[in-house]
C-alpha cells in the first residue's frame, strides 16, 4: 500500500524529527516540506557523518529519494544557495531531478531580515525570539498579498518591480528605525545572483505531488517547528507564522486531506523551548541543575542559531492537545537514553490555574505562564538504555515510564529512539510505524 504519512513535532521542536524523517525516509519514494523556512535545524546522524539541515528534508541524505520544498514554505534564495553548495561539499548529489522548489514558494528577501530586527525591537520585551531570518515578514508579505513567489522571480523585470514596489514601504520602516535604507538596484542584482542557482529547481510541486499521490507512490510530509508553534493553535504571538501542524500539510503542499493515511506525532522523553514564551514545565530553581544535565546529555542547543535550549519535564497536558489537533495515529518517543542518569522523572499530568483544574490547553500567554503543572513523579532507571534496539531489553522502569506516557497521551507509541543514530531504536512489531516500514 503507498502511505502519505505527515510528520509533526508534538510540543516547541527539535524533538528528534530528523532522526525519525530519516529512518523512514527509506521506505518513501518522497520527502516534501510544506511550511517554515531555513529556520528549521535537523541534525541528521549517518554513521560517522552528520549533517545540518534547514531548507532541504532530511529525504537528502537518501540517494534516490526525491525532495520536494512544498509552495507553503518561505524560501531565501542566498540561504538555498549556501546549503546546497555545503551538502554537495558533504558528498551529497543535488539535482533538479531530486530536488524540487515549489513556483508557490514565497522568497525571502534581504529586507525581509532587516524588518525581523525591526519587529523584534518594537516588541520590546515582548519579542517572540525569532531566529531573525526574514521568516515573519516574508509571510506578513504573503498574506499581505504582496510576496514574490518563486515563480515571479524567474522574470527579472517582474522581481524588480516587485523590489521597487516593496522596499519603497518597507524602508518606511527600516528608517524609522535609525537603519540605513536599501537600495533597490543592490537588493534586485544581489537577489537575482542568488535565483539563478534556485531557478533550475523552481517545478509546479503541487502538479508533481497529486500525480504522485495518484499513481501510488508514497510521500513523507516532514513538519518543521512544531505543534505548540502553529501561528493558530500554538502559544500565540509566540509562535511561527505558518501552520505547522497536520492540516498544514495539506495546504503547505497541495495535497488534499482525504490523501493523508496516516500522522506521526515527534513526542520526546522531556520537553525544550527556544526563543521566548511560556513554558509551564521548564526547569528552573532547584531544577536548574537537572536541566543542565539533560541540556548536555541531550545537546539541546539550537542546530541553527546553537542558542540553548530551556529545559523542563515532559508535558503529558500539552501532548493530548497536540495528539488532538494533529489526530496522531502513532507516536515516535525520542531520546529515551537522556534519562538514564535521573533519580526520579517527573511528567506534567495537568495544569491548575488559580487552584482549578483546567480541561482544555489555555489559548492566552499570559494564562500559561501561570498555570501550575500537576505532576506524577515515576522512580528513573539509572541504567544505560543507550542504543537498545528491544522493548524486553529495556529497564523495567523504562518501560514503565513509556507506558505510562502512552496512557497519558491516548495514543499508542509505534517507535523508541534510544540513540541519535538510525540503529538505535526500538519498533513495535504490531504499530503503524511498522506497517509504513512494511509496506
Ligand atoms: P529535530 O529538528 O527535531 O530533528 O531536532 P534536532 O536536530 O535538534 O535533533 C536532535 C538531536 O538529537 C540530533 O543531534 C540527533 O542526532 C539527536 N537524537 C535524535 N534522537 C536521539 C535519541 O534518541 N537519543 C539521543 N541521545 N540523541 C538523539
Amino acid at each position: 500500500m503507498s502511505h502519505i504519512i505527515v510528520i509533526v513535532g508534538a510540543q516547541w521542536g527539535d524533538e528528534g524529527k530528523g532522526k525519525i524523517v530519516d529512518l523512514l525516509a527509506e521506505r518513501f519514494d518522497i520527502v516534501a516540506r510544506y511550511q517554515g523556512g531555513h529556520n528549521a535545524g535537523h541534525s541528521v546522524q549517518v554513521g560517522e557523518k552528520s549533517y545540518v539541515l534547514h531548507l532541504l528534508p532530511s529525504g537528502i541524505v537518501h540517494p534516490r529519494k526525491t525532495c520536494v520544498l512544498g509552495n507553503g514554505m518561505v524560501i531565501d534564495p542566498q540561504a538555498f544557495r549556501e546549503e546546497v553548495t555545503r551538502l554537495r561539499a558533504q558528498g551529497i548529489e543535488i539535482t533538479p531531478h531530486r530536488v524540487l522548489v515549489s513556483s508557490r514558494a514565497h522568497l525571502i528577501l534581504p529586507y525581509h531580515r532587516v524588518l525581523d530586527h525591526t519587529s523584534e525591537e518594537r516588541l520590546g520585551n515582548e519579542r517572540v525570539g525569532t531566529t531573525l531570518r526574514g521568516i515573519g515578514p516574508a509571510y506578513e508579505d504573503k498574506a499581505g498579498r504582496r510576496g514574490i513567489r518563486a515563480a515571479d522571480a524567474l522574470d527579472p523585470a517582474v522581481l524588480r518591480a516587485r523590489i521597487e514596489r516593496n522596499l519603497e514601504d518597507a524602508n518606511r520602516i527600516i528608517v524609522a528605525y535609525g537603519r540605513q535604507a536599501l537600495d533597490a538596484e543592490r537588493v534586485f542584482q544581489e537577489t537575482w545572483a542568488a535565483v539563478q542557482d534556485l531557478a533550475p529547481f523552481v517545478a509546479d510541486t503541487t502538479e508533481y505531488l497529486n500525480r504522485a499521490a495518484r499513481t501510488g507512490r508514497s510521500i513523507l510530509l516532514e513538519g518543521a517547528q512544531a505543534t505548540l508553534l502553529d501561528v493558530d493553535h500554538g502559544t500565540y504571538p509566540f509562535v511561527t507564522s505558518s501552520s505547522t501542524t497536520a492540516g498544514g500539510a495539506c495546504i503547505g503542499s497541495g495535497l488534499a486531506p482525504h490523501r493523508i493515511t496516516g500522522v506521526l506525532g515527534i513526542v520526546r522523553t522531556y520537553t525544550t523551548r527556544v526563543g521566548e514564551g511560556p513554558f509551564p514545565t521548564e526547569m528552573l530553581g532547584e531544577e536548574t541543575e537537572i536541566g543542565n544535565l539533560i541540556r548536555e546529555r541531550g545537546r539541546e542547543y539550537g542546530a541553527s542559531t546553537g542558542r540553548p535550549r530551556r529545559c523542563g519535564w515532559f508535558d503529558a497536558f500539552a501532548t493530548r492537545y497536540a495528539a488532538e489537533i494533529n489526530g496522531f495515529s502513532s507516536i515516535a518517543l525520542t531520546k529515551l537514553d537522556v534519562l538514564d542518569a535521573l533519580e526520579e522523572i517527573k511528567v506534567c499530568v495537568g495544569y491548575k490555574l488559580d487552584g482549578r483544574a483546567l480541561d482544555s490547553f489555555p489559548a492566552v500567554a499570559q494564562e500559561l505562564r501561570r498555570v501550575e503543572p500537576v505532576y506524577a513523579t515515576l522512580p528513573g532507571w539509572r541504567r544505560s538504555t543507550l542504543g537498545v534496539t528491544q522493548w524486553e531489553e529495556l529497564p523495567e522502569k523504562a518501560r514503565r515510564y513509556v507506558e505510562f506516557l502512552e496512557r497519558e497521551i491516548g495514543v499508542p507509541i509505534g517507535l523508541i529512539s534510544t540513540g541519535p543514530e538510525r540503529s538505535q531504536t526500538i519498533i513495535h512489531q504490531h504499530s503503524a510505524i511498522a506497517a509504513w516500514l512494511r509496506d
